[in-house]
């Protein structure tokens, strides 16, 4: 099954210069899922040809504006496009009345039914969403306002299993995990929650020499973020929500690669296919924006 994650915005707080804030869209084996949902988010939907009617569940890890304020917009765009179908949406305790709140005071709304499933809890892990094509969890993680990680899986039943080998056995169909965690504060306590993904999407707000301002904004450093996922064992780390003072990744990309080899800085507007034993297969598009 195809796992697609095309990278809407990569940036930390400011959407300016080539990176916007965070937004992904997840395509799995045809079923979307928009992780985040920043400002710019309906723009570079549509800038990617992602087709906006066709996202129906909408995933939040909290509140703060680069995450979220793209959501009174979206859905707004979505109902004057003629949307009927429902649109789920998982969000931290809050979402739901900021939403309903805002069109209500702006004399706006949505023509079709919003299903929330809001998140209030500060330890353990929870399913927030699971179809026939994947799972999804969320995990409480350290930032200054409520917050969340997912650990994405594919569903094995939908995976094609292998050729039988000589002996007529054969192995367990291979499927694949994705986890986001953006923002955060450096904390062993996430690795049972990192542990074995095929790529994990970690914040990268600061590098190493402003540590103390990572720890007072509870976000990472390019080396801490390498060293969760070293201490995770995860397969490939995918650096992302840059601040916008790095206009060149290539200092965070070394530092975190110091602790972690299998590294990569992600870009607006890439995309990546995530396979299962291999190196993720990255196309960067030739036009930015
Ligand atoms: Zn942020
Ligand atoms: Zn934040």
């Amino acid at each position: 099954m195809n796992f697609l994650i095309t990278i809407l915005g990569s940036g930390a707080a400011l959407p300016i210069g080539a990176r916007r804030c965070s937004a992904q869209v997840l395509n799995i084996g045809g079923f979307k899922l928009l992780l985040d949902c920043a400002e710019s988010t309906q723009d570079r939907i549509r800038y990617n040809h992602l087709k906006l009617q066709s996202i129906g569940t909408i995933i939040i890890s909290h509140l703060h504006g680069d995450h979220f304020f793209g959501l009174p917009g979206l859905l707004s765009t979505m109902h004057l496009c003629g949307r009927t179908e429902p649109v789920f949406i998982a969000a931290p305790k809050g979402a739901r009345e900021v939403i309903e709140t805002t069109f209500a005071l702006t004399g706006n709304h949505v023509g079709f039914p919003l299903e929330w499933h809001e998140m209030d809890f500060g330890e353990g892990c929870q399913r927030v969403f699971e179809n026939r094509k994947c799972t999804v969890d969320a995990f409480p993680i350290d930032h200054t306002v409520p917050t969340y990680g997912f650990r994405i899986s594919e569903k094995a039943s939908c995976v094609m299993r292998p050729a039988f080998t000589n002996d007529t056995q054969h192995d367990a169909p291979a499927t694949k995990t994705y986890v986001y965690c953006c923002d955060t504060a450096y904390s062993e306590s996430l690795l049972p929650y990192l542990s074995g993904a095929d790529l994990l999407c970690l914040e990268c707000t600061f590098a190493n020499e402003l540590a103390n301002l990572a720890e007072e904004r509870k976000h990472l450093t390019a080396g801490q973020a390498g060293r969760l996922a070293r201490m995770a064992g995860v397969r490939q780390l995918m650096l992302s929500h840059i601040s916008a003072r790095y206009r060149e990744p290539d200092l965070l990309l070394q530092q975190a690669m110091q602790e972690f080899e299998n590294t990569f800085v992600a870009a607006d507007n890439m995309r990546i296919e995530l396979k299962k034993d291999e190196a993720s297969v990255i196309n960067l598009p030739t036009q930015k924006n």
